[in-house]
């Protein structure tokens, strides 16, 4: 009896060892291990065998059914690791094969530029403020100084929409309404980037989309004297320690007073050349301290809060910049244009 089961082991072994693949290894299973194979028939009828013999008999095969499994995980594990690596070797990637180049874009230099002046506003303490493009009149013009029946209206050629009240924003400047009636009576040092829109003829010199930065700070105690410290300092990190900065009068409706900041032409050092039209000099910004109306608009009491606020032209710092003559180019999404920048 036990002769008959150390035989059935022996037999089981010896078919295993020539089990070469996974379909030959799931045939052996069921004939060494299976239901219907001997071992499990010779267990299934171990109640047949005479008492005596039946704990020894039981013993034994089921130490052979344990030794049998054992063997068929081991002998599974080996030809799943042989197997994966016959894959690897018969369907090697060739990694030599140079890949397709990806076509590199580039920033617009409308954006280059707005870059460089968000990083230069941040260095010097001001936060990014987001408005809207859609506008209403009252915030576009009324609560800048500019009533109804105010000729500086004439200045701003207007997109308005189906409802009279509703517009295209001309300038960046409502933004600071905005700005002053969620911080108020907090202090507010931020710039406003953003696109302008303007019913104009589109010429190299005008266009009807354009950028415009906006810049706020008002709280307690700012000066004029603070104005321009400030924006020299903002001329001397955009454009070199050494440029030459100059203030001239101006007007605005929503600053008094109010100034133009000319810097140095970068390209003749203010000799004079094309670019500065003989001059030696190139109009920068507009600027000035904020109306107290302004203030009143925004929520702060200007007999207490005071502030100045400016506003630049990316697309013209950069036109300067490169010496491009016509604006037209910057919207053209010409790329013999845009792939000089
Ligand atoms: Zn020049």
């Amino acid at each position: 009896m036990l002769e008959q089961l150390d035989q059935i082991e022996k037999d089981a072994l010896a078919a295993l060892e020539t089990v070469k693949d996974s379909a030959a290894l799931s045939a052996w299973k069921s004939a060494h291990i299976g239901r219907s194979s001997p071992l499990s028939v010779f267990l299934g009828d171990l109640g047949k065998l005479p008492a005596e013999e039946r704990p020894q008999a039981g013993k034994r095969g089921n130490e052979i059914k344990r030794a049998l499994e054992s063997a068929f995980g081991t002998r599974e594990a080996s030809l799943q690791a042989s197997e994966l690596e016959r894959s690897l070797q018969s369907d090697k990637l060739d990694i030599s094969l140079p890949g397709r180049p990806a076509k590199r874009g580039r920033l617009h230099p409308s954006s280059q530029v707005l870059r460089k002046i968000y990083s230069v506003w941040a260095d010097m303490g001001f936060q990014i403020y987001r408005s809207r493009n859609v506008e209403s009149d009252e915030y576009n013009f009324t609560l800048l100084n500019i009533p109804p029946h105010h000729p500086a209206r004439d200045m701003w050629d207007t997109f308005y929409t189906t409802d009279p009240k509703v517009l295209l924003r001309t300038h960046t400047s409502p933004g600071q309404i905005h700005a002053m009636r969620e911080f108020a009576p907090e202090p507010v040092r931020v710039i406003l980037p953003g696109m302008c829109f303007r019913y104009e003829q589109i010429t190299a010199r005008s266009e009807i989309q354009f950028h415009q930065v906006e810049g706020l700070a008002v709280g307690p105690g700012i000066t004029f004297a603070n104005l321009k410290a400030t924006l020299s300092d903002f001329a001397r990190r955009m454009w070199g320690e050494n440029v030459g900065a100059r203030f001239r009068a101006d007007h605005f409706p929503f600053t008094e007073p109010s100034l133009e900041l000319d810097i140095e032409c970068f390209v003749c050092g203010g000799k004079g050349c094309p670019v500065c039209k003989y001059g030696g000099w190139l109009e920068i910004l507009g600027a000035g301290m904020v109306h107290p109306t302004v203030l009143r608009n925004g929520g702060y009491d200007p007999k207490v809060f005071s502030g100045f606020a400016f506003g630049m032209g990316p697309e013209r710092i950069s036109m300067l910049r490169h010496g491009i003559e016509d604006i037209r180019n910057f919207w053209a999404n010409d790329l013999r244009f845009l792939e000089q920048f």
